[in-house]
């Protein structure tokens, strides 16, 4: 068959959001079904790659972790600039992370126009107790964005292979 010798689809997913939110920890849980409570810095820029398999197809998906650093932040662009999909984390019991996603998507806009794919996540849903983002306000800015909007925890997993395959699934094919 043609199709099973065709390379297989690569895409570059590049993780944005301010610092804590849980970049490294939904990247951590997809890849590896662990969680860890204790915060451990990303420096720079980390990537690990991922091969998905989907109903239809399989992919491999290339995970760009950032920093939320400001030293860090010049960096950024040009990974944005070599992404197929940036997915733009914020932290539910954090308002401050919620309205800071707006300078994330400047940036994706800035490098990416109007072709940008990207998906909006909200994480630490089982932090019940100290929820301060609401789904309504999260489906919001992402129906604004023309973003596809996502609630995770990368603490219980709830909804982390959902996420992926969604991206996955919503990709054009043969890039
Ligand atoms: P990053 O700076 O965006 O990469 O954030 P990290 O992944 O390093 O996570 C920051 C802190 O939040 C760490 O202490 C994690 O253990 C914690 N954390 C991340 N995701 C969750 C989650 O879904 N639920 C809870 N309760 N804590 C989380
Ligand atoms: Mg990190």
């Amino acid at each position: 068959m043609l199709s099973s010798m065709s390379p297989m689809a690569k895409y570059k997913l590049v993780f944005l959001g301010d610092i804590y939110v849980g970049k490294t920890s939904i990247i951590t849980r997809f890849m590896y079904e662990t969680f860890d409570n204790n915060y451990q810095a990303t420096i720079g820029i980390d990537f690990l790659s991922k091969t998905l398999y989907l109903d239809d197809r399989t992919v491999r998906l290339q995970l760009w972790d950032t920093a939320g650093q400001e030293r860090f932040r010049t960096l950024i662009p040009n990974y944005i600039r070599g992404s197929s999909v940036a997915v733009i984390v914020f932290d539910v019991t954090n308002k401050q992370t919620f309205d800071s996603t707006d300078r994330w998507v400047e940036d994706v806009k800035n490098e990416r126009g109007t072709d940008a794919i990207m998906v909006l996540v909200g994480n630490k849903t089982d932090k019940v107790e100290e929820r301060c983002v609401t789904t309504e306000e999260g489906t919001a800015k992402a129906k604004e964005l023309g973003a596809m909007y996502i609630e995770v925890s990368a603490k219980t997993g709830d909804n982390i292979k959902t996420l992926f395959k969604q991206i996955a699934g919503g990709l054009p094919s043969g890039e």
